[in-house]
């Protein structure tokens, strides 16, 4: 299966965001806490350099918790500063703008010794594709706060987004493409609803994600489909295509629909908490460090 994609806009995309980065003094960085590793762009650590970084495994009411815990202890021990949790929630938003708000009391603080006066911290949430940034910036920014208009200086287009007397929030998120370095990466991302629809076959990635679903989560097919995976992809489609009612003209099992079914309740929830990495496996980051 060939995953690889590379959308064109992405170079034009890439260099926004470049010059947007320079207006900020921090980043918000979301990850898929399903898939910490493969949800992320290596560039992110030249391009974010010297700049403070929260890290947040969002979509942590999809993953299994007790690896979104372990993820957590392996950023904290490469001092990342991870927050998990859902971006619709208003918890996760508070848990980011108290750290933010701590930041911002320290800047105060180093800039009163120099005798510069104050200027607020300014941030900006940055991750790939479907990840969560717009829902985190809607959160973030509530139904009470106001947008600063652009300001002299300011790149024309950039709104700020007051979230308190001392954090700005760029209205826009950076957006970055995950590399694939791998299959495997792009498999997840994939199994993960990260990349667009169109370009996968449902059939061909959803044999891989119950191979794979199965070796990391045994009880979680029998316990949704009570069909119990034999080592036989195809032979699961049909009998759950069979079971579900998904047929074609003439009864035939339709092998498309069900692998779509299957990807639809991995994507939703529905076959249980699922984390497809774990720091064991997939928590070397060679490609970064902060
Ligand atoms: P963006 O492309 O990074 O801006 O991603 P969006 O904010 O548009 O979110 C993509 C999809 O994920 C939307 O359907 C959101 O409702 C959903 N979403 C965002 N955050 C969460 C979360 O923490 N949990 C769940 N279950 N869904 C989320």
């Amino acid at each position: 299966m060939n995953l690889q994609w590379y959308p064109g806009h992405m170079t034009k995309a890439r260099r926004a965001m470049e010059e947007n980065l320079k207006l900020v003094d921090a980043l918000v960085e979301i990850r898929d806490a399903r898939i910490p590793y493969s949800s992320t762009n290596p560039d992110l650590a030249a391009l974010g350099k010297n700049k403070k970084r929260i890290l947040v495994l969002n979509k942590g009411d999809l993953a299994d918790p007790v690896c979104t815990d372990h993820w957590e202890k392996h950023f904290v021990a490469q001092d990342y500063l991870p927050l998990s949790g859902d971006a619709r929630q208003r918890r996760l938003g508070d848990a980011i703008k108290s750290r933010l708000s701590e930041w911002a009391e320290e800047k105060r603080q180093r800039d009163k010794l120099k005798g510069i006066v104050n200027r607020p911290v300014r941030i900006m949430v940055v991750g790939i594709p479907n990840v969560g940034k717009s829902t985190l910036i809607n959160t973030l920014a509530g139904r009470a706060s106001s947008k600063t208009g652009n300001k002299p200086g300011v790149t024309r287009g950039v709104q700020w987004i007051r979230l308190s007397s001392s954090v700005e929030l760029m209205d826009t998120p950076g957006i970055l493409w995950p590399r694939f370095q791998s299959e495997t990466v792009g498999l997840h991302l994939a199994l993960c609803g990260s990349l667009k629809e169109e370009i996968l076959d449902p059939r061909a990635l959803a044999l891989k994600g119950i191979e794979l679903l199965h070796l990391r989560y045994p009880d979680a097919l029998p316990n949704k489909y009570q069909i119990h995976y034999q080592g036989d992809g195809a032979a699961f489609l049909r009998e759950l295509a069979l079971k579900q009612g998904l047929l074609l003209k003439g009864a035939e099992a339709d092998l498309d629909g069900a692998g779509r079914r299957f990807l639809q309740d991995l994507q939703g929830g529905r076959l249980g908490l699922i984390s497809l990495e774990s720091p064991d496996n997939f928590g070397e980051q060679p490609h970064e460090s902060v």
